[in-house]
């Protein structure tokens, strides 16, 4: 397995002139013996770097400061939960859902509205507002006919994003769409027939632009995520992340925090807390939620699928 590396910094003056530059790079066999997994956006050491060739060797892997598993990328900054107002219509729960599993990661979130020329300026109007509510500044796009792709693109720069979401809401368009734009994405295919690297003492701080990835769901199944690099810094998974959220990180206390209009109340509260520490504010006595929000019924059938999963397991 060959992965695409992209020199982020360099260890010596003279090597400054690599930094931007893509290495095919193979990982060092020690690093496989101890089962260190390189994934798609790990900050990686290079080593026996050959300029000419562009090849080198993947000798350590930098600790992840985050990890996402579907699709398996490390160091992720930011998710697009992305959805489409119409076909498929956007529907309150089903969005919950995938906020609340975005939000579980603690990976922050940002929510675009896609296909707006489908639906009337009132639609868009009362949604943002609704949104809004909820703690969500969302941005509308419609990547058929090309309006709000700039202020996505600007929300994407200088950051590494999985964009998430139901299948037909335009993710996959979307991605093509930021990649055929000018100020947008580059992206280049994984070179298989390459030859051995050429030895080099040189030592570089990388980041791994592209591994192919086994998937945990069937044996030989290997599944290839790429980050495209966004020409603002930034970078874009290519395959779109949890299709059907699971909530299976969620737990029945760390529900609430998933939906921000409860932490906006809770903080705007501090010092204050609710009466019980564990409290799952479904009307305990001294409940800080206690006024009601829009969205507590979502709350409380999510809050069951996580009690029900709980005692079972
Ligand atoms: P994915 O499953 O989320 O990756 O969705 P796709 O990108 O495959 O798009 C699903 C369908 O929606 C395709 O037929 C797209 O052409 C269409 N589509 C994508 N964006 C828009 C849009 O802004 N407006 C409309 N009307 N259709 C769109």
């Amino acid at each position: 397995n060959f992965m695409r590396v992209v020199v982020e910094s360099a260890k010596s003056p003279s090597e400054e002139e690599g930094i931007g530059v893509e290495l095919l790079c193979v990982v060092r066999n020690l690093l496989k013996k101890i089962k260190r997994r390189v994934l798609v956006g790990d900050k990686v050491l290079v080593g026996s770097i050959d300029w000419i060739d562009r090849r080198g060797m993947i000798e350590n892997v930098f600790q992840r400061e985050t990890e996402i598993l579907d699709p398996p990328v490390a160091n992720v900054d930011h998710l697009l939960v992305f959805f489409s107002l119409d076909q498929p219509k956007l529907e309150e729960f089903s969005l919950t859902r995938f906020l609340v599993e975005a939000e579980s990661t603690q990976i922050p979130v940002t929510l675009a509205l896609n296909k707006t020329e489908l639906v009337e300026k009132e639609t868009v109007v009362a949604w943002k507002s609704k949104l809004r509510s909820w703690g969500y500044e969302p941005i509308f796009c419609s990547v058929e006919t090309k309006t709000g792709l700039d202020s996505l693109q600007f929300n994407l720069r200088d950051q590494t994003t999985v964009i998430v979401g139901p299948s037909g809401v335009g993710k996959s368009s979307l991605i093509n769409a930021l990649r055929s734009n000018p100020f947008g994405l580059i992206a280049a295919d994984l070179d298989d027939s390459s030859n051995s690297i050429s030895g080099s003492k040189w030592l570089e701080d990388q980041r791994v632009g592209e591994v192919s990835a086994r998937s945990g769901r069937g044996k030989h199944t290997t599944r290839h995520v790429s980050l495209l690099p966004l020409s603002g810094g930034g970078f874009v998974a290519d395959t779109p992340g949890f299709n059907q959220p699971s909530l299976l990180k969620v737990t029945k206390q760390s529900l609430a925090l998933c939906f921000p209009e409860v932490r906006k109340i809770l903080s705007e509260s501090e010092p204050l807390k609710c009466a019980f520490s564990n409290c799952l504010h479904v009307g305990e006595p001294g409940c800080l939620m206690k006024d009601g929000w829009e969205r507590f019924p979502y709350y409380f059938q999510l809050l069951d699928e996580i009690k029900i999963r709980e005692e079972f397991q």
